[in-house]
């Protein structure tokens, strides 16, 4: 395993594009595994791995809950970035399940462990880094997250997890990358359309709930 924190230091002063290269220099692609939500912040890393290693695979846990557009917006940055993007989807009659018992009002740890968490479990064991986008400014959980964060499976890797949000705006607008369509209707945070209202940062995600995250990320 990874020792993180002198890891996590010797990247603290690159910035993320130069962290990304690191990265990719260190290890091989083989065990490199990139995942994306095509959410709201998803554009910034897409963008950095299509510097880096464009061919690179990006796999998208489709839940099957997803807004249309975030489908849309994925296949516009598909096109846009020329994205190798591959769909995991959960087992069939799981997620039939979920949608006839409407798990995700009752048990959204199950909903998600079933939807979300199970598909990538699948493929996870394959590598040895997990590259995510996940932002300190996004809620106190993020904030205290280093750059390696070694979990039992497989060590993770956040390249922009001290990118403030104006950070983030600066290289959205350089670049051009477009924002995701839900943001101009006032959700900051998107992810599937049962767990998901408008509301700045993540307040708009499992609304009057103690949970936080999906699971893919504890
Ligand atoms: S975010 Fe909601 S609908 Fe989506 S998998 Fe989790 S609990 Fe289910």
């Amino acid at each position: 395993m990874i020792a993180a924190v002198e890891k996590s230091s010797a990247y603290l002063s690159l910035n993320p594009e130069q962290r990304m290269k690191q990265l990719f220099a260190e290890f091989s692609e083989r065990d490199i595994l990139f995942t994306s939500s095509f959410g709201t912040t998803s554009a910034i890393l897409l963008h950095l791995l299509h510097r880096v290693a464009p061919q690179h695979p990006v796999y998208f846990l489709d839940t099957t809950y997803h807004f249309s557009e975030t489908h849309q917006y994925k296949e516009d940055l598909k096109k846009l970035l020329q994205l190798n993007v591959i769909t995991l989807q959960p087992e069939e009659w799981k997620n039939t399940f979920t949608r006839e018992d409407q798990t995700w009002s009752k048990d959204p740890d199950l909903c998600c462990s079933i939807n979300k968490v199970e598909p990538l479990d699948k493929i996870k064991s394959n590598y040895k880094i997990w590259i995510s986008g996940l932002m300190g400014a996004q809620n106190k959980f993020r904030k205290q997250l280093n750059i390696f964060d070694p979990r039992e499976e497989i060590t993770k890797f956040y390249p922009i997890i001290d990118l403030t949000e104006s950070q983030a705006a600066a290289y959205m607008k350089e670049f051009g990358l477009s924002e995701h369509p839900l943001i101009k209707q006032g959700f900051h945070s998107v992810g599937c359309y049962h767990c998901t209202v408008k509301g700045r940062g993540r307040e708009g995600r499992w609304v009057n709930r103690s949970k936080t995250e999906c699971g893919l990320h504890l």
